[in-house]
């Protein structure tokens, strides 16, 4: 059902006014994890203030050590809904068992299944349940093929507002996190008809490769690009290494979309 052969048009999932797939790029910034609300307030006033319309944030954080921090749950999903909704904002977050899923319903506009996820099969047929948007993330060692039928998994659940999400799988490359398959995304796009984003913060791990990564994910025909920011990496309780700060996100954000209209200018 994913297949373009089934459907010859692009889907188009709209959120919060945001057509995702429907031509214009569209982005999904915020923290890796919720923290507290003044951390996400100060984040969400940043987005706000670009005119972007969607954030994202981490309540059920997959972490590698369960010694690592593991996010606040329920808790964390009620401040970053109230600090999106207090800047008109769309909530982007993570949901990692069918179990959590009925109590998060009402603090989320897009359900994201993760990468250590995207083979959770129960977990793809109760999001493939809801009427909700889902951000399906590829697996780490996930062919596209598989990555595919994952996509395929929620459709076939009855819920077509997927937006497939290449974040980077594990090669021999030790340079970066994770090896940015860039190619996967005109593959996606010809195999399927659902838009396609690539997450720049996760595959690189890198915040000097954020920029480029992200011109490259544009330049190739991606619907949009996902990265995290937050007030203070250096205390940030994950990924300190590769979030951005805010003076960062004001250069990513203005670079990025000088390139968009050069690139516009010169197609
Ligand atoms: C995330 O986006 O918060 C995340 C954990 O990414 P991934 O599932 O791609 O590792
Ligand atoms: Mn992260």
């Amino acid at each position: 059902l994913v297949s373009r052969k089934k459907k010859a048009e692009d889907t188009v999932v709209e959120v919060n006014g945001e057509r995702i797939g429907d031509g214009k790029p569209t982005f999904i910034f915020g923290p890796c994890a919720v923290e507290s609300y003044d951390q996400v307030e100060i984040v969400a006033k940043a987005i706000k203030e670009k005119g972007q319309k969607l954030i994202r944030g981490g309540a059920y954080k997959p972490r590698t050590s369960p010694y690592d921090f593991q996010g606040l749950g329920l808790e964390g999903l009620k401040i970053l809904k109230k600090a999106a909704e207090e800047q008109g904002l769309a909530v982007v977050t993570e949901i990692v068992t069918p179990g959590h899923l009925e109590e998060a319903l009402d603090y989320l506009d897009v359900i994201q299944v993760g990468a250590r996820n995207m083979q959770n099969f129960e977990l793809l047929k109760a999001v493939g349940s809801t009427n909700k948007p889902v951000l399906l993330k590829r697996g780490m060692a996930a062919t596209i093929d598989e990555f595919i039928n994952a996509a395929e998994y929620i459709i076939a659940n009855g819920n077509d507002q997927i937006i497939l999400c290449e974040r980077g799988i594990r090669t021999y490359e030790k340079a970066t996190r994770n090896t940015l398959d860039i190619s996967a995304v005109p593959i996606l796009k010809q195999e399927t008809h659902l838009p396609v984003f690539v997450d720049v913060t996760h595959s690189t791990g890198r915040r000097d490769l954020l920029l480029p990564t992200a011109k490259a994910a544009i330049a190739i025909g991606a619907d949009g690009v996902m990265a995290e920011v937050h007030p203070d990496p250096a205390v940030a309780l994950s990924d300190a290494q590769q979030q951005m700060d805010l003076g960062q996100f004001d250069e990513f954000y203005d670079s990025l979309m000088k390139f968009m209209k050069q690139y516009e200018m010169n197609r």
